[in-house]
């Protein structure tokens, strides 16, 4: 069971049932449906939602005069409040309460574009604190911190950081993820908090899949992987759907068509090399084509007219790993796939290319995806390295490469390197190329943390500012990472901190 919280937040949009509205309050009681999310079914309640009022109207007093406060009233201690309006905020809060103490994961939405401001924004830090007051001694359900309303790039638009979400992790719920509601941004990362609560409930209620009509669903039951969420991109005509049928048919595990992340997609779940050595993997393809309409409302993408492009973007915000189908005179890319590819590294996404086609190719397979590859490493550095793959869909060449490469490139973004590792790799990196004297001062970088996975993302610390350390050392560092660690196509993120 999960729980949705927050104030005017945008909850609404996250399911399709609750009435969706600008206005603060729309929400005004528990509303229960059936949600579905990457194949885990869910009990969700929408409630109304916590603020200054609700929290304080029946538990701590505070709150009939800073609402008072708030709706002008005088500050007057003998101001008599409205009881009919605290009656209903009582019952406002009962009604959170009651969900919270029966709800497994507590999404608790805050507006992300508050955080800009710096440090946790005050409601968020109040709310925090009753819920913690509030719920229910021993309680064992999960409360992740969603930042809402941070469609597209708005982030780092912002001038978002790591050191604001490592700031808000202090709250105590670890490090908020940066979704948005209504534009389906982050609900992968949303559907990998559910797909560990569901494992976890049933490990509590003693539960084990039931063998059903897939022969390898005990396998994909005790894989202890997360799934991966790919996205098949790319112009119309290049063979994404021929594709997509042969890593299914290749791999004949299909659990069926599923209602996918959000009510606009579906997803294809299979199971990969069940009895492979390593262990079977689970895959879910997120398919969106065809919601062009709903891909217009992205504000950030709202100068794209072509769909192929709009379908690509609002797909892979839905996945980890998106692959980018091309075609053979794809030798030179579209702008189109160009506009694709920077999307996805920028979204913070995992990228794979499948140059298709290869069957109508003069020379060999590996001259096609050489000469693919040069075309993304000249028009899109920043892509980092991408790996492709040269394919042909329609004669099963060189497909049963792609999911392995999937999963070694989910892999890359997913890794957490240790510090002490890290660290050993830093001090070799920066004595083989000392960064420049700055600001007269000889510039000393102590050492680097990784600050998070999915894209990595780290933090060097020394006695320099980011700018005065440049863009050009960051990318030294950055190149370097890359080849020793091999995360290929996906962002590494790397900020400076000056200690002094
Ligand atoms: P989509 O629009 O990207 O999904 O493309 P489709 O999968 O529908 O394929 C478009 C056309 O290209 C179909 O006629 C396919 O048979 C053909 N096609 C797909 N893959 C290949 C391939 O590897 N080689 C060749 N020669 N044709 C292919």
């Amino acid at each position: 069971m999960t729980e949705k919280r927050g104030r005017n937040r945008g909850k609404g949009g996250m399911v399709g049932r609750a009435i969706v509205s600008d206005v603060a309050g729309t929400t005004r009681d528990r509303r229960e449906t059936i949600g579905n999310l990457a194949g885990v079914q869910f009990k969700i309640f929408d409630t109304a939602g916590v603020d200054d009022d609700v929290m304080g109207s029946s538990f701590t007093g505070r709150g009939k005069y800073r609402g008072a406060k708030r709706r002008g009233v005088p500050k007057n201690p003998t101001a008599v409040p409205d009881i009919r309006e605290d009656i209903v905020l009582k019952g406002m809060a009962e009604q959170t309460l009651a969900a919270i103490d029966l709800a497994d994961v507590i999404l608790f939405l805050f507006d992300g574009r508050s955080l800009i401001k710096g440090g946790s924004p005050n409601d968020v830090v109040e709310m925090a604190r009753w819920l913690r007051r509030h719920r229910a001694p021993g309680a064992s359900s999960q409360v992740v911190l969603c930042a809402n309303k941070l469609e597209g790039d708005a982030w780092s638009q912002m001038g978002g950081g790591d050191d604001i979400l490592n700031e808000m992790g202090r709250l105590g719920f670890g490090e908020p993820l940066l979704i948005s509601s209504e534009h389906g941004d982050g609900m992968a990362d949303v559907a990998g908090v559910l797909v560990e609560a569901e494992r976890r409930k049933k490990e509590e209620l003693g539960i084990t899949d039931v063998e059903g009509e897939d022969p390898y669903s005990w396998a994909a039951s005790t894989s202890s992987l997360e799934p991966i969420t790919m996205a098949i991109l790319g112009r119309q005509n290049v063979g994404k759907s021929t594709l997509l049928n042969a890593l299914v048919s290749e791999n004949r595990v299909i659990t069926g068509s599923v209602p996918g992340l959000t009510r606009d997609s579906i997803a294809v779940d299979f199971t990969y090399g069940p009895s492979r050595p390593s262990g079977p993997r689970s895959f879910s393809i997120v398919d969106t084509a065809g919601i062009r309409r709903a891909s217009r409302r992205s504000s950030s993408f709202d100068s794209i007219e072509d769909d192929s492009v709009l379908d690509a973007l609002r797909s892979m915000k839905l996945a980890h790993v998106c692959v980018l189908v091309l075609e053979a005179e794809a030798l030179h890319l579209t702008k189109q796939e160009l506009t694709i590819a920077d999307g996805v590294i920028r979204e913070g996404r995992a990228l794979v290319v499948v140059a298709n086609k290869s069957d109508t190719m003069e020379g060999t397979p590996d001259e096609y995806a050489m000469g693919v590859k040069d075309q993304v490493d000249r028009f899109l550095p920043h892509v980092g390295d991408v790996i492709v793959i040269a394919t042909s869909s329609l004669y099963g060449s060189n497909i049963s490469h792609v999911l392995p490469v999937v999963e070694g490139v989910f892999e890359s973004w997913n890794r957490r390197v240790t510090t002490g590792e890290l660290n050993k790799w830093f001090r070799d990196v920066v004595a083989s190329n000392p960064p420049r004297m700055a600001r007269g001062r000889v510039t000393k970088l102590k050492y680097i943390v990784q600050a998070k996975a999915r894209p990595p993302t780290f933090r060097i610390f020394g006695n320099v500012d980011e700018k005065d350390l440049g863009e050009a050392y960051v990318r030294f560092v950055r190149n370097q990472m890359r080849a020793d660690f091999g995360m290929e196509g996906m962002a590494i993120r790397i900020g400076v901190t000056n200690t002094n």
